[in-house]
């Protein structure tokens, strides 16, 4: 299983399609990417091989951003609609996770009692808890921050905010997760060699650590909100 995610000038599909191919060596079941461009966000996803999501992605999609996502089933049969991205009840936040939720039944018992889940994944709690906070009056940030603090388990997330569509959230916790830095764009995948296609400068990411993506900018925080400076390495892969 595996993610990917871009944020720049390029075309994202191709980008991101390309990536999953690369993980595809991991072992997944289910494939999918969502993109973002001025007429909002669009999911494409599929249950079986990443051939497969191709046919179905929208050639005529042009989309600057979005994430990707090979998922590995823990919670929820391999099926088109367990298959990432999820989305929230509106639509506003999308997200994609590797890794396993362990109270994410408690965390709908307390937080989501009113809310008809689309998805039998322990996945689909945590966008829906991002968009509860929000409804709450939480910025982005703020309610991603808070989500992850209740969570209890591994991931790699990447989420993105309709509101917002110059951003990727990202956030990690005992699932490898990376950021590769570009001059005109910034990308995440869960190995290096997804991202090798377009730069071999990465950022290293630590558990318990969320990172704000744009285009210009990668921002890593801790879970207090403090911001952490680190620098890049060279990725010395063969591609
Ligand atoms: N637990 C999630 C699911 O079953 C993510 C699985 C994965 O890591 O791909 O959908």
């Amino acid at each position: 299983c595996g993610i990917v995610g871009y944020i720049g000038t390029e075309d994202a599909k191709e980008i991101l399609l390309k990536g999953l191919e690369k993980l595809e060596y991991r072992g997944y079941d289910s494939a999918g990417i969502a993109v973002r461009n001025n007429e909002g966000v669009h999911v494409f996803k599929e249950k079986g091989r990443i051939e497969d999501l191709r046919q179905i992605v929208d050639k005529h999609v042009h989309a600057t951003a979005g994430i990707g996502h090979t998922r590995w089933a823990t919670h929820g049969i391999p099926s088109k609609e367990n298959a990432h991205p999820h989305q929230s009840a509106s639509g506003r936040f999308t997200l994609v996770h590797n890794g396993v939720i362990e109270n994410y039944t408690l965390l709908q018992k307390e937080y989501l009692a009113d809310v008809a889940l689309k998805s039998d994944t322990d996945t689909e709690i945590i966008v829906q808890l991002v968009e509860k906070f929000a409804n709450e009056g939480l910025n982005t940030a703020e309610a991603f921050r808070k989500t992850l603090t209740l969570l209890k388990g591994s991931y790699a997330l990447a989420l993105l905010d309709e509101q917002d569509p110059d951003t990727i959230y990202v956030a990690k916790n005992k699932s490898p997760l990376l950021v590769g830095v570009g001059d005109t764009f910034n990308v995440i995948a869960s190995d290096a060699m997804a991202m090798l296609q377009v730069t071999d400068q990465f950022v290293e990411l630590m558990d318990k650590e969320m990172v704000i993506v744009t285009a210009a900018k990668v921002t890593i925080q801790n879970l207090a909100g403090e911001t952490i400076a680190r620098d890049p390495y060279t990725a010395e892969i063969d591609a």
